[in-house]
């Protein structure tokens, strides 16, 4: 059943937890290692990986002589600080022995809830995936307060599923998967292989966090579960501790908790673009373009856009419309307005000639575009 869930499997998100690679000691290189073999195998297999890792906090807290959590904000920021070069330098050495690159981007919620720096991410991780290089992510320890944080990686890894439009999130933890009670207190527990809908029942069944290192327990993996479910993205919450867990999964093993997506992918990007600001303006398209965008799913060019109305920043939403003012969608649109005006009409090959610079070929991407039919 799992391997039937994963066919259409491409583009995979893999969380990491804290309490997967390191110990109370700090981090353990050589789980570093074990699992990014894993992560190459499966981009051998042709999947494409984005890593969200934990760790940053375990890895440096020993420096600062602390042992357990550090008891303060500024003191785990500290730690964070010394320990994210550290996980990275182990990750890095890890893929480079398989001739492999990553790419360290660290993250705040601020960066994605404005839109222009989501896009500015989202252009980033897509231009590395282009390149083969693996992106490693975790959250700006340093620069966040309460207000911007993610509060937890298993949350920032959903953030980035929907990012990077990836149609897995893999949460890998130091536990099993779900239970139908609480395997710590109850050895008659079962786990639970496959969860259609998370429903309240299913939440009363997460309890709080289980280890020392992570700051998420089995409660935050499971809103974690339910915000990819939403953005129509099934989620696999598996034990990394285990070696070779994740390669299992995708051997099809029932190795831990698999939740459905909720809904569609269409219906998750309708969803994103619900929440950007209000259409700022207009885009007038031609024939060729409507059909392009009606019947071919194609993304907006802008040789097919020949006029506008209004101003917009790059990373507004716009309506599209057809020359005879016809509404036909809105989307989220790459250029500015005084971007727009020197390149509208022209060959995307010439965007680069014209502006000294460019954001992409499209001046709305499909997967930004939502039409009304
Ligand atoms: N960003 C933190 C770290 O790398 C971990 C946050 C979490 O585990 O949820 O240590």
């Amino acid at each position: 059943m799992i391997k039937n869930l994963l066919s259409h499997v491409r583009r995979v998100v893999v969380k990491i937890g804290s309490g997967v690679i390191s110990t109370e000691e700090g981090l353990d290189a050589s789980i570093v290692t074990g699992l990014s073999q894993s992560v190459g195998q499966l981009i051998d297999r042709g999947f494409e990986v984005i890593l969200v890792s934990s760790g940053a906090v375990a890895a440096g807290k020993g420096a600062l002589g602390i042992h357990g959590r550090p008891p303060t904000i500024p003191l785990k920021q500290a730690a964070a600080a010394i320990g994210q070069t550290r996980l990275m330098r182990a990750y890095k050495d890890a893929f480079l022995e398989q001739g492999r690159t990553v790419a360290q981007v660290l993250l705040t919620r601020d960066d994605l809830a404005n839109r222009r720096r989501y896009l500015n991410a989202r252009n980033t991780l897509m231009t590395l995936l282009d390149h083969r290089i693996i992106p490693i992510i975790n959250e700006n320890d340093t620069v966040v307060v309460d207000e911007i944080r993610f509060g937890d990686n298993d949350n920032l890894s959903a953030m980035v599923t929907n990012l990077v439009e990836a149609n897995l999130l893999v949460i890998l933890s130091d536990v099993n998967g779900l239970y139908d009670r609480d395997p710590r207190r109850d050895p008659q527990a079962q786990l639970i292989p496959v969860v259609e809908r998370i429903t309240a029942e299913i939440e009363g069944m997460a309890g709080g966090s289980a280890n020392t290192v992570g700051t998420g327990g089995m409660a935050t993996k499971l809103k974690a579960a339910k915000k990819a479910c939403l953005y129509g993205v099934g989620t696999a919450i598996v034990n990394g501790t285990v070696p070779n867990n994740l390669i299992r999964l995708f051997d099809g093993e029932e190795v831990g908790t698999y939740f459905l997506p909720a809904s569609n992918r269409m219906a998750a990007k309708k969803h994103w673009i619900a929440f950007t600001k209000k259409p700022r303006g207009k885009l007038f398209i031609d024939e060729g373009a409507v059909r392009a965008l009606l019947d071919g799913h194609k993304s907006l060019l802008p040789s097919g856009v020949k006029g506008v109305d209004g101003g917009f920043d790059r990373g507004d939403a716009v309506r599209l419309c057809t020359l005879e003012g016809e509404e036909l969608g809105q989307g989220v649109i790459n250029y500015s307005l005084t971007e727009l005006l020197p390149i509208m009409g022209k060959k995307s090959s010439e965007i680069e000639k014209i502006l000294g610079y460019k954001y992409g070929d499209e001046i709305i991407h499909r997967d930004n575009l939502v039409l009304n039919s």
